[in-house]
């Protein structure tokens, strides 16, 4: 992509309104626009970390076994009425009526409408376990949106629920997410530690939300230090082993970690001195059995191998994919702008021109464009005609992995300069060597 062609709309100045850098950085690379409180548009750039978000997201939910389906944002009132949730659910539901005076509302989450779904097809065990999920966007009209899209009136969801004969079968669906997550976020660049949740009137220890370590998080959170070196569960992971599935949840509920709502100073104060941390986090995602709530009252039921239906058991299990875009910054940026792993950056490779116009130069960017390209990289190349300081200033703020600077100077020795974002560190090299490089990855 030729950024003189591009739609990138960088902000100069630092946006007052921003309160967190990921929602100043995030307006200044000209990747969302706020267009109402709590709502944005996703600009290009914006868009492409978001797809390769949910990208990463998808991989490991299939992984795991899920399946993907898209449910509507627009839910009828009368399903939500089933589950006695309509009235319930208070002012963060954004109610509307059709033309026909029918009650509406834009989904804040899709609880009632999968079961619906689930109770239309299935009616034996033989059919179970199963998970179904969707990348949907949600409306909650939250009091305080704030910090741009980490909280936002409308965001993306990914949310998945799974469907068991008993609870035994509900723990292992459980534990498949949980893995699943460990598995997603770690591929995200991100440490997330699963903290222990509130479970309601469902009691028992199933719920847990993904918290990432962050000054800005809103979060209060309290946990052992060991968790920031524990081992992600590997690619090849088993998630049909329930044993194996059970021992590494149980490894990574060893330690303690909890939000404010379910701290216990005292079982906080046994974690060794020099691990004890309290923090701020960001939750990113939240994983939740809640049994029979909803298949009970809307009767989706299922016969066992005894004959005898019963209600499913049922898990719900929820990421925040536009706001893992924030997170992600949060954790990875300097001063001089964003530092995207290279599991989501934008493109893979920024491609500066400084001296456009010049024939050679000009022949050596498109030809080293080319050839990235056509190797399956993705090149943003700057052919605007500015100096050097602004393409190197806009580099470093949009953050993309690799800088390859392409000036007549090098070009006189058969050289160009290879930057790595994240470290800084550069390296001159043949652009013909420049592929070969890029393949063996970080420095
Ligand atoms: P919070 O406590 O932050 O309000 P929640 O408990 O309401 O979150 P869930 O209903 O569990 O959130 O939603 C699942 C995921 O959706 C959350 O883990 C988060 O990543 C994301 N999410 C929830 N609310 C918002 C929001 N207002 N803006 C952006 N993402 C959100
Ligand atoms: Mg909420």
């Amino acid at each position: 992509m030729r950024l003189s062609r591009y739609f990138l709309p960088i902000l100069r100045e630092t946006p007052k309104e921003a309160e967190i850098v990921s929602h100043r950085l995030m307006l200044r690379a000209g990747m969302i626009r706020q267009e109402s409180a709590g709502i944005y548009a996703w600009l290009p750039l914006g868009l492409r970390v978001l797809n390769r978000v949910n990208a990463v997201i998808r991989a490991e939910q299939e992984r795991s076994g899920a399946i993907e389906i898209l449910m509507p944002t627009i839910q009828s009132a009368d399903l939500w009425r089933e589950s006695g949730r309509y009235d319930a659910y208070g002012k963060e539901m954004l109610r509307l009526r059709d033309r026909h005076e029918r009650d509406m509302l834009f989904g804040p989450t899709n609880e009632e409408m999968v079961t619906g779904i689930f109770r239309s097809a299935v009616r034996s065990y033989k059919d179970l376990p199963k998970n179904l999920y969707h990348i949907q966007w949600k409306f909650r009209d939250e009091v305080r949106p704030r910090f741009g899209v980490m909280r936002s009136r409308e965001f993306l969801m990914k949310d998945a629920y799974s469907f068991d004969l008993d609870q035994a079968g509900a723990r292992h669906s459980y534990n498949r997410m949980f893995v699943a997550y460990l598995r997603t976020f770690a591929r995200l660049g991100l440490k997330a530690i699963p903290m222990r949740a509130e479970t309601g009137p469902i009691g028992g220890d199933l719920s847990h939300e993904f918290i990432i370590l962050a000054q800005t998080g809103e979060s209060e959170v309290f946990c052992d230090q060991a968790f920031l070196d524990f081992e992600i569960p590997p690619a090849t992971t088993d998630f049909d082993d329930v044993a194996g599935l059970q021992a590494t949840v149980d490894h990574w509920t060893s330690r303690y970690a909890a939000t404010s709502e379910m701290h216990d100073a005292a079982a906080f104060a046994e974690v060794p001195e020099p691990a004890r941390m309290a923090a701020r986090g960001i939750e990113v995602g939240h994983i939740f059995y809640f049994g029979t709530k909803y298949s009970e009252p809307m009767g989706a039921k299922v016969s066992g191998p005894d004959g005898v239906e019963r209600p499913v058991h049922m898990g719900s299990y929820g990421i925040g994919p536009s706001r893992l875009v924030a997170a992600i910054i949060e954790a990875s940026h300097d001063e001089a702008g964003i530092v995207w792993p290279d599991s989501v950056a934008p493109f893979d490779v920024g491609l500066l021109n400084l001296k456009a116009g010049d024939g050679a130069t000009d022949a050596a960017c498109a030809s080293i464009q080319a050839e990235l390209e056509e190797a399956g990289l993705s090149v943003l190349y700057d052919d605007r005609d500015e100096r050097p300081g602004a393409k190197f200033a806009t580099a470093d703020l949009i953050g993309l992995p690799w800088q390859v600077v392409v000036g007549p100077k090098g070009l006189a020795e058969g050289k160009v300069e290879l930057k790595r974002r994240a470290t800084g560190a550069r390296e001159t090299l043949a652009p013909a060597e420049l592929l070969a490089r890029l393949r063996q990855g970080r420095t």
